[in-house]
């Protein structure tokens, strides 16, 4: 692709891949820096989705992978806090999707983004028995979970949450564990906590912000995890943290597989309780009513939201980048930063990240250390450093 034209048509127009059905509204905490509540939208809609809007959902689901064969098609059961939706719902919703599976072809890999305090041995049995991994959202030890992650009435969250992340961890789930990164307290401090509480797949995400807000430098903190990280798997894989797989498997290959690493479309549609259709749910941070569209699972279908121009409007700055961001030798393996944080109420998307220089620097040291890191085998069983021939040359 090249990195001074448009970038429109390297991308083809592919179904929806995946879905983020929101099936409940509300919280049952108060979290200092939720992007949900920014937009007061959000409290127009009902507190759980009904069972007709479920009924219908499902019928979508099938619909769509039907119409379009997809072999699979995951979807993200999210809020507010999803589990208020309760586990009866949760059982149901996941024993039609597996009827849908078993009619299709196509599996549907059910995931939960959830903050865990409602966790009990109902959930876990359900967790189980319904094969739904679990995202918990835990950053790290008390003292920095605590700061953010607090009850309504003011108290840290903590206790209940690493106490549900310990319950996950020793049964049969998938577990990731979420961590906003805070970078006023060192990244040892969460690789430490993540080790003690068994926990082995977790991601520390670049804190939300726009390019109307100035939010502290993180470079030194992902520097220093990136040497953690490699510390921690120099002999064997012991420890997989999202974000910086994601970004050595932008920079080797341009396929990072989740959003906000790497020059691909956001494909992503948003199912609200009452069956309304959103944009990126995230582009909330935004303001109010920013994602909102006319579209609805009872008159649309799941893959007619691509012609909603809010939605387009989205997709589309997802890979149209700006001028600086074309220019950029990271561009492909950066993809000019997570989408919210290239908005400005001045120029919309046309910005590059608000972390734009953090996202080079943290690039460029990762480039770098790969690179000496990185070997050819020889025929005769030696091997040389790709830095060495270069160094030649
Ligand atoms: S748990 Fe999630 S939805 Fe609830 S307040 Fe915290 S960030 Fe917002
Ligand atoms: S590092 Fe900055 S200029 Fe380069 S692609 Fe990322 S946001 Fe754009």
């Amino acid at each position: 692709m090249s990195a001074d034209g448009s970038d429109f048509a390297a991308f083809q127009d592919l179904p929806i891949a995946q879905l983020l059905v929101k099936v409940a509204t509300r919280c049952n905490i108060d979290c200092s820096y939720c992007y949900w509540f920014r937009d007061t939208s959000v409290y127009s809609k009902p507190k759980l989705m009904s069972s007709d809007v479920q009924h219908q959902l499902l019928q979508r689901i099938e619909e769509h992978v039907v119409r379009y064969s997809l072999v699979d098609f995951p979807i993200i059961l999210h809020g507010g806090e999803p589990l208020l939706w309760g586990v009866e719902n949760f059982h149901r919703f996941a024993e039609a999707c597996e009827a849908i599976s078993s009619r299709t072809g196509c599996e549907l890999p059910i995931a939960v983004t959830t903050n865990g305090v409602l966790i009990d041995e109902g959930w876990l049995a359900c967790f189980e028995a319904r094969n739904i991994s679990v995202a918990i959202s835990l950053d790290g030890p008390a003292h920095i979970h605590d700061i953010h992650r607090r009850t309504f009435q003011g108290t840290g969250t903590h206790a209940a949450v690493e106490r549900a992340a310990r319950m996950l961890v020793s049964r049969k789930i998938g577990v990731i564990a979420l961590a906003v990164c805070n970078p006023a307290h060192a990244p040892q401090h969460y690789v430490d906590f993540f080790a003690a509480c068994g926990i082995s797949n977790y991601d520390i995400m670049i804190p939300d912000a726009t390019v109307d807000e100035k939010p502290p430098s993180i470079a030194a903190f992902y520097k220093g995890l990136f040497d953690l990280w490699l510390e921690a798997n120099r002999t064997t894989s012991t420890t997989n943290i999202r974000i910086i797989s994601d970004m050595i498997t932008a920079l080797l290959s341009n396929n990072s597989p989740t959003e906000g690493v790497g020059h691909k479309p956001v494909e992503l549609c948003t199912v609200m309780t009452d069956g309304t259709v959103e944009a990126h749910d995230v582009l909330r941070i935004a303001g109010d009513g920013f994602t909102s569209t006319t579209f609805n699972i009872f008159d649309h279908a799941i893959d007619e939201v691509r012609n909603e121009p809010r939605w387009k409007a989205a997709r589309d700055a997802s890979i149209n980048l700006c001028a600086k961001c074309r220019q950029c030798k990271f561009m492909d393996a950066c993809g000019g930063g997570y989408l919210p944080h290239r908005f400005s109420k001045k120029s919309g998307y046309d910005n590059p990240s608000v972390y734009c220089d953090d996202l080079y620097a943290m690039f460029e040291n990762m480039q770098s250390v790969l690179e000496s890191h990185l070997y050819v085998s020889k025929p005769d069983g030696g091997r040389v450093n790709v830095r060495d021939p270069l160094a030649g040359a």
